[in-house]
Order: structure tokens, then sequence, then C-alpha cells
């Protein structure tokens, strides 16, 4: 079922002033490439082929703003794990999150993270992005059908120690559906959450 049938990308936006107006509500979705992060939005938003929509060639660092209702908005960020940028690149990419993470209608961010790798050095920069802008942060581990029940719980844990007060987490599978209703009450519930 389609929680958002409306939803539709807004803009792909390579400089902060092609941000959209900053009302509303949005909820930031962050992870390294391969993560899942395109078929999370996908799930979650319940609308098949949304995200992979505005999958780019090339290493353009884009921002894309869906609308996933009036004055509701799902920020795709680009997937990390390609850091060694060019100077210039790395320059605006920082100075792009830094104009994110002011908006006041930036609620909440989403964290994807390969339940079979964990947390990786890479999350951690966007932990401490997330954390100190004072945000909502809420860690999917994905891909958990991979994973025995066992090891599934263990991942769990041991993320969720590794995270202590600064975020919460649960398992995630698009393929499986495993913990979508749970991460989508998280999100409408940022969604509508009054401004700060
Ligand atoms: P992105 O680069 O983070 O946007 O990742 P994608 O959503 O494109 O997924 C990367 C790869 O992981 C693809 O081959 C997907 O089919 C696979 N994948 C994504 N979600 C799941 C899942 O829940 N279970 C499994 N087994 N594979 C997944």
């Amino acid at each position: 079922m389609s929680l958002y049938p409306h939803a539709r990308l807004l803009v792909s936006a390579a400089a902060a002033s092609q941000f959209p107006a900053d009302e509303g509500a949005e909820v930031a979705m962050a992870g390294r490439s391969n993560a899942g992060k395109s078929s999370a939005i996908n799930a979650l938003t319940g609308r098949r082929g949304l995200a992979r929509t505005s999958k780019q060639p090339g290493r353009t660092r884009l921002l894309n703003f869906f609308e996933l209702a009036p004055r509701a908005r799902l920020v795709d960020l680009p997937g990390y794990g390609f850091a060694a940028g060019a100077r210039e690149e790395r320059d605006l990419w920082s100075e792009l999150m830094d104009v994110l993470r002011r908006r006041h209608s930036l609620r909440a961010v989403l964290l994807v993270v390969d339940a079979r790798r964990g947390l990786l050095p890479a999350d951690e920069q966007l932990l401490d992005w997330a954390t100190a802008g004072e945000r909502a942060l809420h860690v999917l581990l994905s891909k958990a059908d991979q994973l025995s029940g066992s090891a599934a719980r263990d991942c769990l844990r041991q993320t969720q120690q590794r995270l202590g007060e600064t975020a919460s987490a649960q398992l995630f599978s698009a393929h499986a559906g495993t913990g979508v209703e749970e991460a989508r009450a998280r999100l409408q519930h940022w969604l509508k959450e009054k401004p700060r």
C-alpha cells in the first residue's frame, strides 16, 4: 500500500540555493553507498521506484528532496563511501551539509546501515553531524533478512550499545518487510511534529 501516493521528486540540489523553502517538516536519509537506502525509501513510502529515479550516474553529490505530502519532505543524501573527492567537492559537500543541518524544517535523520557490517567509521561522521545538530536520529539495520535471528539480535544489541543515548536503532528489511511499519510510524510522527 502506498503511504504517500503523491510522493514526487521536488528537486535534485547541487547547491544550497536550490534547496526548497525551509518550511514544513523534513527527514533526511543517509547511509553508505549500497547500504540499502533507496530500497528503504521505496519501502517506507510504498512507492517502488521513487528513489531509483533519483540515482545519478557519476560522482556528483546531489541532495534529492522528495515531497511526500504537502509540507512533508524526505531528503535523500548521496551515499557516502567515496569521500576522497577533490578538495572543492569536499568543501561544497560540507557546506551543503551545514546548511541542511541549520534548516528549521529538518526534524530527524534516518541512517541506513547494512546489518551484516554494522556501524563503520564513515557512519560515525554522519552520527556526529546529526547529534551535533540535536536532531532525532534513528538507525535502520538493513538487509536483516540476510542474518539469522540470533545474529540479527546481536547486531541490534551491539549497535544500541554503541549508540547509547544518541540514537535509537531497529532491524529492517526492505525485501522481507521487517520493521517497515515501525520505521514508517517514526517517519510519520516526525513529519507531523510541530516546528522546533
Ligand atoms: P543504496 O545504494 O544504499 O541506495 O542501496 P540499494 O537500495 O540500491 O540496495 C543495494 C543492494 O542491496 C541492492 O542489490 C539491493 O537489492 C540490496 N538490498 C536492499 N535492501 C535489501 C534487503 O532488505 N534485503 C536484501 N537481501 N538485499 C537488499
